[in-house]
């Protein structure tokens, strides 16, 4: 016989209350102050306000610091088939106008911000990637793959795990990596972005597969590459560098520190020589740190460096350090620059905002003593919504050089 256990009902800090009813969907567990009972992984917490009254209801991961991520707040509401359902209809129709043939690879889902918190879902064509960040989803997965399937009609969904919930999932009989629907994949998958085909390693790529969210800085880099020599710092696959050979650069450098995502990059590559502007491109790839490469003096100058680095600040207290590094990057990368050249600086960290990474890329620039103009400030693209502040991670600036 099953016992049912009655609700788990939690009460929270006033701050932590206030940050809820503002529209955050975290609660740590260092603001839980009560609790009716130990909760298991995946179960609905259910958080009452100091007037005992419904405040919010979400996914109850006994594993995390962030303890409940929150799926609705408001009024109490029922969790059914319809409203999953109706969540996930939510979350197609922002991206209706992006499926199109020449574009097959973006994003369906992304995580809190489209109100499935820690859940991320990828299409490449006839791939669906899910991405999990918390255990919690583990006994929710078998419902929400049936409504995908059901929805999307794909032919296979693989299942990748953020590094600290393998374990976890390992003993609730999940991999990272594992085909959850359809057949095993045996050929690489491909997808088009804007025209242009890619590889992405769905099974043991970096994130699930590819960077999708660099997708529209890649088209503005197509349109500024023309007659352009290329460096493309932190390259991953190419995407940057395909784009501008697509645009009519006339070289293309990758440089990365993972082979794999080089032997990416070249595949990327071959896969559009049918494209006259690709096939007459030079494209070199260097294996290296980049910033050692960066250190060392070259007589190698190019028209347009992009610089789109891994997070450099994983915590706020590494914040102060990412914005010093990053402008250490930018002076070096000036350094290989050429008069009338076009500098691309992207950030991934959440810790450092838009606002403070803009004025760190224009104070290195000005230290450098070059003459410039910002072209253009963007965040993020439509299939990545940010809807709070920890959310929003994505920031590129444009810059012409002139002098
Ligand atoms: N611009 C890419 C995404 C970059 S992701 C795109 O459009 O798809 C960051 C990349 O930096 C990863 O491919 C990672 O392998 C690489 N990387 C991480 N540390 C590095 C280092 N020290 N030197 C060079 N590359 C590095």
């Amino acid at each position: 016989m099953t016992i049912k256990l009655p609700a788990l009902k939690l009460r929270i800090t006033p701050p932590a209350e206030s940050a809820v009813r503002d529209g955050h969907p975290w609660i740590f567990s260092n603001s839980i102050t009560k609790q009716n009972r130990d909760g298991v992984s995946g179960e609905y917490a259910v958080v009452y306000d100091r007037n005992n009254e419904f405040l919010c209801i979400g996914l109850y991961d006994p594993f995390s610091p962030l303890r409940v991520r929150v799926l609705h707040a408001g009024k109490p509401i029922t969790l059914d088939g319809a409203w999953w359902r109706a969540r996930f209809e939510r979350a197609l129709r922002l991206r209706t106008d992006l499926a199109t043939p020449q574009t097959t690879g973006f994003r369906y889902c992304n995580g809190e911000s489209d109100g499935w918190p820690g859940f991320v879902l990828d299409r490449y064509d006839t791939t669906l990637v899910i991405k999990l960040y918390s255990t919690a989803w583990f006994s929710h997965l078998n419902r929400l793959l049936e409504l995908i399937v059901d929805r999307l009609a794909p032919e296979s969904i693989v299942l990748r795990l953020s590094r600290n919930i393998q374990q976890t999932a390992e003993e609730a009989g999940l991999a990272d990596g594992q085909v959850s629907f359809g057949p095993p994949i045996q050929k690489p998958v491909t997808f088009f972005e804007n025209g242009l085909l890619f590889h992405a390693d769905v099974i043991r790529g970096q994130k699930t597969g590819f960077f999708l969210d660099q997708r529209e800085n890649r088209k503005k880099v197509q349109g500024l590459a023309e007659h352009r020599d290329v460096l493309n710092v932190f390259s991953f696959a190419g995407g940057f560098s395909l784009y501008a050979a697509a645009g009519g650069a006339r070289s293309a450098t990758d440089l990365d520190i993972s082979r794999h995502a080089l032997e990416q990059a070249k595949q990327n590559f071959g896969l559009n020589q049918s494209d006259s502007n690709v096939a007459r491109c030079e494209h070199y790839v260097i294996q290296a740190d980049a910033f050692e490469w960066l250190e060392n003096p070259s007589p190698a100058s190019y028209d347009l460096i992009v610089l789109d680095p891994p997070s450099m600040a994983k915590k706020e207290i590494e914040r102060t350090e990412a914005i010093r590094a990053y402008g250490h990057l930018v002076k070096q990368a000036l350094l290989r620059l050429r008069k009338q050249g076009i500098l691309v600086a992207a950030s991934c960290s959440a810790h450092v905002s838009a606002e403070e990474f803009f004025e760190a890329i224009q104070a290195a620039i000005r230290r450098s003593r070059r003459t410039f103009e910002v072209l253009k400030t963007t965040r993020h693209p439509q299939d990545h919504p940010a809807a709070f502040r920890e959310a929003s991670y994505l920031k590129c600036l444009y810059a012409r050089i002139s002098d």
